[in-house]
């Protein structure tokens, strides 16, 4: 438990309904994808990175352990509270501040959900590759702490392809600004790259400037059904090596293919990789 004049102390910091430890708080942000429980002492929601600023320096004054918290869709166990203290969320700072078209970026607030984000770009003919199948829940920020991959990798790449530049808070409240907006960015040290894939531990990050791409103007999909695995192995090798290189592929061995259609009926060919 938060000792009273901590509670009172971030209470006043961020205002009424903005931090609570009351039980059914601590208990709904006790979780994440692990299933692991562990709960916390507080739950305290930012409104903008000057919050995150304050919060960092008092808790680390005082010795309180900060865990910040996306949309609790990991599985690494980063946003739990294993020894206690302030989940910090950042599912309300989820603001899309810029779209640059001319110059293929935007600037995102850390809780803005994966999936939102791709449909307001897709919508102005722009595309933002990195898919994690929690894309309908996890943020962006949560994606960029965990360098989260899709369907869409291997032809596209993962989110440490697409982050730019970053803002965030370190433990003592201070706030840097790493990474620039320029492509041919190569001066100093990576310190954007130090903190992708953090998972919290280095660095609350609090705006994210991310690189887009046009969006396809055709997509096709096709089928290939093949008499062995050993076959449609070497016809993933030959279309990666031909040049056309697919979003993505997905393969159904003979026992999957037939529980599928057993399910769906869906027409698949249930001799297929027999020999
Ligand atoms: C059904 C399902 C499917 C999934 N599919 C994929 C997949 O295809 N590919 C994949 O890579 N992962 C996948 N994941 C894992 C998870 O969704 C991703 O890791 C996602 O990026 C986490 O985002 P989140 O917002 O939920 O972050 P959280 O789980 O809340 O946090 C994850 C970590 O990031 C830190 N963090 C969050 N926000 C910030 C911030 N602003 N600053 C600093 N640290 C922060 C937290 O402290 C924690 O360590 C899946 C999970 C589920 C449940």
């Amino acid at each position: 438990m938060l000792e009273p004049s901590h509670a009172s102390y971030l209470k006043n910091l961020v205002g009424e309904g903005n931090f609570y430890d009351d039980s059914p708080h601590l208990s709904a942000y006790a979780y994440d994808a692990t299933k692991e429980r562990y709960l916390p002492d507080g739950v305290i929601f930012a409104r903008d990175e000057h919050d995150i600023s304050q919060i960092l320096a008092y808790c680390n004054m005082h010795k309180i352990i900060v865990v910040p918290r996306g949309a609790g869709s990991g599985f690494t166990g980063g946003a739990l509270s294993v020894r206690g203290g302030l989940i910090l969320s950042l599912e309300r700072m989820d603001q899309i501040l810029e779209i640059d078209e001319k110059n293929l970026i935007a600037r995102v607030q850390p809780g803005v959900i994966n999936k939102h984000f791709q449909e307001v770009v897709e919508k102005r003919g722009l595309f933002y590759p990195p898919d994690p199948a929690s894309q309908d829940q996890s943020t962006l920020g949560g994606n960029v702490s965990e360098n989260a991959g899709g369907m869409r990798a291997a032809k596209y790449g993962i989110t440490k392809d697409y982050v730019m530049a970053l803002r965030a808070v370190l433990p003592n409240g201070d706030i840097i600004r790493a990474g620039k907006k320029t492509i041919k960015d190569v001066a100093g040290f990576n310190v954007a790259g130090i903190l992708i894939a953090s998972e919290g531990c280095l660095a609350v990050i609090t705006e994210m400037t991310l690189k887009l791409l046009a969006k396809p103007k055709l997509r096709q999909s096709a089928m290939g059904v093949f008499n062995s695995i050993k076959e449609a192995m070497e016809a993933v090798y030959k279309s990666m090596a031909s040049g056309v290189t697919p979003v993505a592929m997905e393969f159904l061995d003979n026992l999957t293919i037939n529980a599928v259609e057993q399910r769906f009926n869906k027409g698949l060919p249930i001799g297929a990789g027999q020999f």
